[in-house]
C-alpha cells in the first residue's frame, strides 16, 4: 500500500514538473514554431511547385452579397510561369496571398467590366504589388472602354500613400516609377465578338463580348496555354458568344445566380416593407445567368468541366446548393462544381487531367 502511495506521489510530482516546464518553455516553443513557419513562407515558391500547364486559382467566387465563403470577383490564371488576374474584387489580394501566390508576380490584370464587385480591390492590389515587387514599371491592366477613368481615379486616390511609402522606404527599396497602373484599353468593334490581347508561342488570351446589358461593354476571357484552355464568362446572361468560344474548353468558369433564391429574398424584403431593396433583388435577375441555363451552354459547347463562380445569393442554408443548381446535373453531363474561395483547378499540359483541390 505504501509503495503504491509513493508511486502516485512520484507521478504527481512529474506532472507538476511537466506543467511548470511547459509554462517556462512555452514562449520558446512558440518562437521556434513561428521562426520555422516564417522560414518556410519566405522560401516557398508555389509557382515552381506546379506542373507545367494552365491553373485556375479562385481568389473570389462571390458577388456584392456578404458571404463568409466567397469574396468578390477574382480569378487568378497561371499559364506556365506567368500569372494573369481576371477581375479584382474586394479581398482579392488577401485571398491570393492566402493561396500562397505573390501579387508581386502578376504579369497583368484583365477586367471584365466596371461594376464595383469587379474593381473594388484594384487599389489594394496595385499598392501591394508596387511595394513588394521592386518593379520599376506600372502594372499593366487590360479592360474595355472606360478603363482610363478607373485607373486614373484609383491612382489619384492613392497618390498620398505613394508619397508616404516612397519617402519612408526610399527609392532604392521601392521605385517610384513602379507605382500605379498602365491602362491597356481595348475596343470590340460593332459585330466583333472576340479580340486577342496577349499572344506568345504558348499562350493566347482573348476578350470575348458577353451580354450584361445595360453594362456595355462587358467581356469574358478565353485563355489557351499549350493544349489546355479555360473560358471565364465574366458577368453575363446566357450567351451564344460564350457557347461559341467555350467549345471543347477544359474548364468553363461561369457566373451563376439563382432566380428562385433571389425571388425568396425579394419576397422577404417586400414583407419587411423594404420595397426598393426588393426591386433591386428582382432587377439583377435579368442580367445574370440561371445555373440551369449555364448547364445548357456548357452542354452545347461540350465544355469538359463546369465551375460556377460569382455565386449569388450566398448559399448559407444547408442544402441551398441543390436549390441553386436545380436540374443542372441532368442538363450537363460533365462534372460541376460550385466554387468557394481557395478552389484550385490544375490542368497539366500534355494530359487530360483536371485536378481539383482547395488551397485554403
Ligand atoms: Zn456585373
Ligand atoms: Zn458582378
Amino acid at each position: 500500500m505504501s509503495s503504491r502511495l509513493s508511486f502516485l506521489k512520484w507521478i504527481f510530482a512529474l506532472f507538476i514538473l511537466a506543467a511548470l516546464g511547459i509554462a517556462v518553455f512555452q514562449k520558446q516553443v512558440t518562437r521556434f514554431i513561428i521562426t520555422k513557419a516564417i522560414d518556410q513562407r519566405m522560401q516557398e515558391n508555389t509557382m515552381a511547385s506546379l506542373p507545367d500547364g494552365l491553373h485556375i486559382a479562385m481568389c473570389g467566387t462571390g458577388s456584392p452579397f456578404p458571404d463568409k465563403l466567397r469574396a468578390e470577383s477574382c480569378t487568378l490564371i497561371i499559364a506556365g510561369q506567368e500569372m494573369y488576374l481576371i477581375d479584382v474584387g474586394d479581398n482579392s489580394s488577401r485571398n491570393i496571398a492566402l493561396m500562397r501566390f505573390a501579387t508581386a508576380n502578376i504579369n497583368a490584370v484583365l477586367i471584365t467590366h466596371y461594376h464595383s464587385d469587379h474593381i473594388d480591390g484594384i487599389g489594394q492590389l496595385m499598392t501591394q504589388r508596387w511595394a513588394s515587387s521592386g518593379s520599376s514599371e506600372s502594372l499593366p491592366i487590360y479592360g474595355p472602354k472606360g478603363l482610363e477613368e478607373i485607373t486614373s481615379g484609383v491612382m489619384k486616390s492613392y497618390a498620398l500613400d505613394r508619397v508616404y511609402r516612397h519617402n519612408h522606404h526610399g527609392e532604392e527599396t521601392i521605385h517610384d516609377n513602379g507605382f500605379g497602373l498602365k491602362p491597356m484599353a481595348f475596343n470590340l468593334a460593332d459585330g466583333q465578338d472576340i479580340l486577342e490581347l496577349i499572344k506568345t508561342p504558348d499562350l493566347s488570351i482573348s476578350a470575348i463580348r458577353v451580354d450584361h446589358q445595360p453594362v456595355d461593354p462587358s467581356v469574358g476571357y478565353l485563355i489557351r496555354y499549350k493544349d489546355r484552355s479555360v473560358l471565364v464568362s465574366g458577368d453575363t446572361k446566357p450567351s451564344t458568344v460564350v457557347a461559341k468560344y467555350a467549345k471543347d474548353v477544359d474548364v468553363l468558369v461561369h457566373e451563376g445566380l439563382s432566380p428562385e433564391l433571389m425571388q425568396m429574398l425579394k419576397l422577404g424584403a417586400l414583407k419587411a416593407g423594404r420595397d426598393k431593396l426588393g426591386k433591386i433583388f428582382s432587377d439583377v435577375i435579368d442580367y445574370h445567368s440561371a445555373p440551369e441555363d449555364v448547364a445548357k451552354v456548357a452542354q452545347d459547347a461540350h465544355a469538359k468541366y463546369l465551375l460556377f463562380t460569382h455565386i449569388a445569393p450566398p448559399l448559407a442554408a444547408p442544402g441551398s446548393e441543390k436549390i441553386f443548381l436545380g436540374k443542372s446535373k441532368e442538363i450537363y453531363s460533365g462534372p460541376i462544381k460550385v466554387a468557394v474561395d481557395g478552389d484550385f483547378i490544375s490542368l497539366p499540359s500534355g494530359s487530360q487531367q483536371v485536378k481539383v483541390s482547395n488551397a485554403f
